[in-house]
C-alpha cells in the first residue's frame, strides 16, 4: 500500500482509534438485525467528526471537504459503513454555501453540538428517476408558506435525521425557459412534517441502508425554510451533489483498501497444495491490479475535493472520482471474495456484507451511465443523448 503519512494523518489516527471500539462483530450484528448503528453514530457525533465542516464560529471545526472525505474513508476502511452518516457532510455543503445567515444561526450550532442531525436529502422520484429536472413534487407559495405535494423514493436516513433538504418545483416546467430553472430547495423540519403532510414508508433493500418512500400531501413549509433564491435550487443542489460524489468516492477508496488488506492477509495465511495461495500469480496479480486501480482513483478523489474546497468548478472531477472509485472498490470486492473461496460467503468474514455495501455505489447517488453521459456531453462536446 502507498501508506506514506499524509497531511491528514492526525485525523486518520483519531478516526481509526474511534472505529476500533466498533469491531467487525458490531457492524455484522447491526447488518443482521437491520438496525441503525446508533452507538457508533453517537460516538462520531460526540467526538465532533460529523460537524467537521461547520465553521468554528458556529461550534464546528471549520474543516473542508477533503478532511471530511478522509473521515468517511477511514470509517469504511475500518470495516464500517459511512453510508449511515455521510448525508450530514454533503448536506452541510448546501446549507453552508447557500443558506442565509439566519438559517445558519438557527441550525448550525445545534448540529455542531450533536442536538440536530441533517442526514437526509430528498431528490429522487419514482416516475422521473435520474431525469431530475422533470420532478413532479411541487411547492406552491401562499400566505408565507409553501404547500408541498408529490412523492419521493429512496430517501435515506429520514428516521435518523431531524432535518431534510428537499428539492421541489416552484414554477411549472412549462413556464420556465430552461428546465433547470423553477426548482427550489428547502430545509424541512422532519419532526414538524411527519404526520402533518409527510408520510414515510421504509423500503426493505439489499443492504442495511435505511431508505424510504415519502408521500407529501399538502405539507406546509414556512417560507423562511427556503434555501437561497426561489427557482435557483437546482444550481445550489449541484454543490451538494458534487460534494456527495467526492465523499462517496472516498468511501469506496476506504472499502477498496479494506478488501485488499483482507485479501492479502488471507492469501498469505491460506495454505493449499502445500503453499500459501498468495504464492500463485493467479491469486496475487488480481489483488495487485485492485490496489493499482484504487490508488489511481484516490488521486482523482483528492483532486475533486481540493477543487471543491477552493470553490472551483469540480463537476467533472467529482463525477470521475466517483466513477473510478466505485469501479475500483467493486473490483477489489470481487477479488477479495474470489481469494477467500467458499469462506468469502460466510457472514463471519464480513466480505459478503461489504461486497453488498460497495455495490450500491455503481447505482447511487448517480449511476455509471449518467457519468458517461456527463463526460460525453461536457468534456467531449458530444451531442446530449437525452
Ligand atoms: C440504497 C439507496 C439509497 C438512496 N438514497 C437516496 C437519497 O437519500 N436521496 C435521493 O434523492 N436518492 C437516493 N437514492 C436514489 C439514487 O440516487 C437513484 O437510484 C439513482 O440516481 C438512479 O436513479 P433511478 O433509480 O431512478 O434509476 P433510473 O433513472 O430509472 O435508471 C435506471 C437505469 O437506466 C440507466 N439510464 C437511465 N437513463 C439513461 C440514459 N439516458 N442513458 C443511459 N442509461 C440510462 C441508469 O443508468 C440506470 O442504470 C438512493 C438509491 C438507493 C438504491
Amino acid at each position: 500500500m502507498l501508506n506514506a503519512p499524509d497531511e491528514h494523518q492526525e485525523i486518520r489516527d483519531a478516526v481509526r482509534d474511534l472505529c476500533r471500539q466498533f469491531p467487525d462483530e458490531y457492524f455484522r450484528r447491526i447488518d443482521e438485525q437491520r438496525t441503525y448503528p446508533e452507538a457508533f453514530v453517537d460516538a462520531l457525533i460526540g467526538a465532533g467528526w460529523l460537524s467537521a465542516m461547520i465553521p468554528e464560529e458556529y461550534g464546528g471545526s471549520g474543516l473542508g471537504l477533503t478532511a471530511a472525505s478522509v473521515i468517511m474513508e477511514e470509517i469504511n476502511r475500518s470495516g464500517g459503513n459511512a453510508g449511515a452518516v455521510h448525508g450530514q457532510m454533503y448536506n452541510m455543503g448546501t446549507l453552508l454555501r447557500n443558506g442565509s445567515r439566519a438559517q445558519k444561526e438557527k441550525y448550525l450550532p445545534g448540529i455542531a453540538a450533536g442536538r440536530l442531525r441533517i442526514q437526509s436529502m430528498a431528490v429522487t422520484e419514482p416516475t422521473t428517476g435520474t431525469d431530475t429536472t422533470k420532478i413532479r413534487t411541487s411547492a406552491v407559495k401562499k400566505d408565507g408558506r409553501y404547500r408541498v405535494n408529490g412523492q419521493k423514493v429512496w430517501i435515506s436516513r429520514v428516521q435518523h435525521s431531524d432535518l431534510m433538504i428537499l428539492l421541489a418545483r416552484t414554477t411549472p416546467l412549462a413556464e420556465v425557459q430552461r428546465k433547470s430553472e423553477g426548482l427550489s430547495i428547502f430545509i424541512v423540519d422532519l419532526h414538524d412534517a411527519i404526520g402533518n403532510g409527510l408520510r414515510v414508508r421504509p423500503i426493505a433493500n439489499m443492504v442495511n441502508h435505511e431508505t424510504n418512500e415519502l408521500f407529501f400531501d399538502d405539507l406546509e413549509v414556512p417560507e423562511e425554510q427556503l434555501i437561497g433564491e426561489e427557482g435557483q435550487g437546482f444550481r445550489y443542489l449541484l454543490d451538494g451533489l458534487n460534494a456527495e460524489r467526492a465523499l462517496i468516492a472516498a468511501e469506496c477508496i476506504g472499502d477498496g483498501y479494506w478488501f485488499i488488506e483482507r485479501a492479502t492477509r488471507y492469501a498469505k495465511e491460506r495454505i493449499v497444495f502445500d503453499r500459501p495461495i498468495g504464492q500463485n500469480q493467479g491469486v496475487q496479480f488480481p489483488i495487485a491490479d485492485a490496489l493499482i486501480e484504487i490508488e489511481a482513483a484516490n488521486l482523482m478523489r483528492f483532486r475533486a475535493c481540493a477543487l471543491f474546497d477552493a470553490l472551483q468548478p469540480c463537476g467533472a472531477e467529482a463525477n470521475m472520482a466517483k466513477y473510478l472509485a466505485a469501479k475500483a472498490s467493486w473490483e477489489a470486492a470481487n477479488v477479495c471474495l474470489q481469494t477467500h473461496g467458499g469462506f468469502g460467503f460466510a457472514n463471519e468474514y464480513d466480505i459478503e456484507r461489504k461486497f453488498r455495501e460497495t455495490r450500491l455505489y455503481q447505482v447511487a447517488p448517480i449511476s455509471t451511465n449518467l457519468i458517461y453521459a456527463y463526460v460525453a456531453e461536457h468534456l467531449l462536446g458530444l451531442p446530449r443523448s437525452f
